[in-house]
């Protein structure tokens, strides 16, 4: 059984969005987990109203769906100040930065989703706009080229990137707050799925908000998309309210994983117990076989299946666990049972 059910926020369509920001937290105090970081993000936040300055620079790394867009609109939210958003790909010309950074009030919050993603030109011209608050644009051509300075006004750029090891170091160096968001438990996805059933006036019990939950791949975006497809359920099949049973009759009708793993995730552990005897074996090889990014492996989909404990990391390289090798022959015997 695969879970292709993976709502990603490149792929998702205006109405996802839509419903995205309807259950957006807006303060801290609505945001569930993480606690390490947003105790300190509220400490950086307070100080610098504190003493009236830009926040310093914040970098947000973890894969998708864990809520660095959230965080930064809370920041923002908090500290009082406009926010403006854009993406690594959208910025493509100096120019473009030029013309965001200018527009920007004392103190704004500056968001770029994707930030390992931005043209290394365009990167360089934020250096010295993230430093000293200036920008240098070259005017003209030829002998006749000169630079002028831009003065920007004090700002705070939050860059979030699910790909950190593709940052550069200079970027990297220049960003005072760092913080990576980890995969939630369970406990936290219920928290979660019972918030923004509330908002969105669904009554739901605890058990099927757990149901839902532990099979979000340690999620919040994945919790919030299948939550709004079990409501459909529950309103056609059911009597509108979420109970257990109508949470698994609709998952179990999506073809969600029990553990919520997602198609690649599927694919990396069959790679490892039947293409190379459950290991060990080497990330690059696991990539190949998969036709995935080393690097996207390592930090977006290798996290959540150690953290599971699907699999281990041993100096030899990645080693499948038992429950890997339980779950990968479940599946094979659920697509005979499905063929024959
Ligand atoms: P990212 O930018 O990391 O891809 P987002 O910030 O867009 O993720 O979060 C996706 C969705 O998940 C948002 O609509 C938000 O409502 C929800 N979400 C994320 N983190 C949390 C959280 N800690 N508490 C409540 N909802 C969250």
């Amino acid at each position: 059984m695969t879970n292709n059910f993976r709502p990603e926020s490149e792929y998702l369509s205006s109405a996802d969005k839509e419903f995205e920001k309807v259950l957006r937290p807006l303060e801290f105090s609505d945001f569930s987990g993480q606690e390490n970081i947003v105790e300190n993000l509220r400490v950086f936040v307070k100080a610098a109203i504190l003493r009236q300055e830009a926040l310093d620079h914040v970098l947000l790394h973890g894969p998708p769906g864990l809520g660095k867009t959230t965080l930064a609109n809370i920041i923002a939210n908090e500290l009082g100040v406009g926010f403006k958003i854009s993406s690594g790909p959208v910025l493509d010309k100096p120019g473009d930065l030029a013309g965001l950074l200018t527009s920007l009030q004392k103190k704004d919050v500056l968001f770029i989703d994707e930030i390992h993603r931005l043209n290394p030109i365009v990167e360089e011209y934020l250096y010295s706009a993230m430093e000293d608050y200036r920008i240098d644009i070259l005017i003209d051509k030829g002998p006749a080229a000169r630079s002028v300075q831009i003065p920007l006004e004090p700002f705070t750029l939050i860059g979030a990137t699910t790909r950190s090891g593709l940052l550069t170091s200079p970027l990297r160096a220049r960003f005072g707050i760092n913080c990576h968001l980890n995969y939630y438990t369970s406990e936290i996805l219920k928290k979660i799925i019972i918030r923004s059933a509330r908002i969105l006036n669904v009554p739901i019990d605890e058990e099927a908000a757990w149901e839902i939950a532990r099979r979000s791949r340690g999620t919040p975006r994945i919790s919030n998309a299948l939550l709004r497809r079990v409501r459909d359920f529950a309103q056609v099949v059911g009597s509108g309210a979420i109970d257990l049973n109508i949470a698994k009759h609709s998952l179990e009708a999506l073809n969600i994983d029990k553990y919520g793993l997602d198609e690649m995730d599927n694919k990396i552990l069959q790679t490892i117990v039947e293409k190379f005897s459950g290991g060990p074996v080497g990330l690059k090889t696991i990539a190949t076989a998969v036709g995935e990014d080393e690097g996207t492996i390592e930090e977006v989909y290798e996290p959540f299946l150690i953290m599971e404990g699907f699999i281990k990391r041993t100096p030899r390289g990645r080693e499948a666990t038992e429950k890997a090798y339980f779950h990968v022959n479940k599946n094979n015997s659920g697509f005979q049972q499905r063929l024959f």
